[in-house]
């Protein structure tokens, strides 16, 4: 199967792990205004379920063709 444009990304097993990444990215943003060089993933602000790879993303963008709604 072809995997389209979620290679790169981090993949999480199921919605409640990607939720928490969520808050720990909510609180790392903070102490990343200190610090350079922080990772995208830290930009993140909601989940999304990945029909390429059946697992579960995090993105920046408030919606994307990447969704399917349920
Ligand atoms: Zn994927």
């Amino acid at each position: 199967m072809r995997v389209r444009g979620c290679g790169g990304k981090v993949r999480f097993r199921d919605h409640e792990e990607a939720v928490e990444h969520l808050h720990h990215a909510a609180s790392a943003r903070q102490a990343a205004s200190l610090v350079e060089g922080v990772v995208t993933t830290l930009h993140a602000l909601r989940a999304y379920a990945c029909q390429a790879c059946h697992g579960w993303h995090v993105t920046s963008q408030p919606r994307t063709t990447e969704a399917v709604p349920a």
